[in-house]
């Protein structure tokens, strides 16, 4: 996985590109930042015995399309009021917070499985064809290695900044359009 800022931070920027609405804190930004690290809940299951490669086991079930599906829609349905949206379109974008987790967690190398995009209809685990990611360690101790850096360079050049440039880049275009003079 890569660390849990940096999903965070896909979550967050999902949440800006969507709208530039004033959005209410707990019910959106919190609910995007939540979903989007939501899916490494599954490493409790190392706790309870199950295997990595179990579906339950981590990036597994909890990393899958149908999970961010349904999470996604459960969390809009809770938060869809709070935040004045449409529900299918909250459901839309809390579905792809949700699901970046999983895709991003494809895109890593240097350890682990594959991520069960298709749990739990099919146990069959997945690769991004382009994993430019370092894979990032559980735990605090991870951050002692000399590792750590690494990773965190590469969490920040392939997806923090190209989330930061994207972001930027819509915020430009708003902006263009809002001080063109209405006729
Ligand atoms: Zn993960």
């Amino acid at each position: 996985m890569p660390t849990i800022i940096t999903h965070a931070v896909v979550g967050l920027a999902l949440g800006r590109l969507y709208t530039a609405r004033r959005m209410p804190r707990v019910w959106y930004w919190d609910a995007l930042v939540i979903l989007a690290i939501l899916p490494d809940i599954d490493v409790l299951a190392f706790r309870f015995g199950i295997p990595y490669e179990a579906m339950l086991g981590h990036r597994g079930f909890t990393h899958s399309i149908p999970f961010a599906w349904f999470t996604g829609g459960l969390a809009a349905a809770i938060c869809y009021r709070h935040c004045q949206t449409r529900f299918w379109d909250l459901w839309g974008l809390f579905f792809v917070a949700t699901v970046s987790h999983g895709l991003l967690d494809a895109c890593t190398y240097g350890g682990g499985e594959g991520v069960g995009l298709l749990a739990p209809f099919d146990d069959e685990r997945f690769w991004s064809p382009w994993r430019p990611i370092q894979v990032s360690e559980m735990g605090l101790h991870f951050f002692k290695t000399t590792r750590a850096l690494e990773t965190l360079w590469s969490e920040f050049v392939w997806v923090c900044l190209p989330a930061g440039l994207l972001v930027g880049a819509v915020e430009l275009v708003r902006w263009i359009f809002r001080r063109e003079p209405s006729v």
